[in-house]
């Protein structure tokens, strides 16, 4: 599976993890910001939550990321740094508020196959940004897709009704790619999975 556009597994109920931690740091310069480019979910978000999206920067750096972040109100929960940033093989940077609407997606997107063909998805998902160049030349590392992996198994023993990991590609297949072709997604999906076992 290559196409960006087909980047979906589900999290089935009977293998929901017990509680599982995180290694996670606030990014100061990104939750400064979030207030201004994240909004209240109209649903608790202890229930709001159902899916998790992935994206990747096509930018270099997580600063690169934040300044997006701030300049262009966009917004994503978590930012997991790429191999030659301090962060790598230590935790990844948490960038907004859980309880908080982070802006990663177009609110008109949606997909058939997540929640129900929902569309707003930004109110009842959380946003992950890999910190990836997306040249071609960039390898995602085995560390990435931990760390990512990681974060979908923390939120998937916290919120009881999480159950699709997607694409940005997915949601919005007109405007974007991301994560990219050279995503390993099944990889990504197996390491998952598999650790929860
Ligand atoms: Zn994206």
């Amino acid at each position: 599976m290559s196409d960006p556009k087909d980047f979906q597994f589900n999290l089935p109920a009977e293998a929901r993890p017990a509680a599982h931690p995180l290694r996670e740091k606030i990014h100061g310069d990104a939750w400064a910001a979030a207030p201004d480019c994240t909004s209240a979910r109209p649903e608790a978000p202890a229930s709001a939550i159902r899916a998790i999206v992935i994206h990747a920067t096509a930018g270099a750096s997580t600063e690169g990321a934040v300044s997006v972040m701030v300049a262009h109100r966009a917004s994503f929960h978590w930012l997991v740094a790429d191999e030659n940033e301090a962060a790598h093989g230590g935790f990844v940077w948490a960038s907004a508020p859980e309880r908080r609407a982070a802006w990663h997606v177009r609110n008109n997107c949606s997909h058939p196959d997540v929640y129900h063909g929902a569309r707003r998805a930004n109110d009842w998902s959380l946003g992950i940004e890999i910190v990836n160049a997306q040249s071609g030349g960039d390898k995602f590392s085995d560390w990435q897709l931990r760390a990512t992996a990681q974060i979908v198994r923390y939120a998937w023993a916290k919120y009881p009704n999480l159950a699709h990991v997607v694409s940005h590609a997915r949601l919005d297949p007109d405007r974007r790619t991301d994560p990219g072709r050279d995503f390993p997604w099944e990889k990504f999906a197996a390491l998952t999975l598999a650790a929860v076992r």
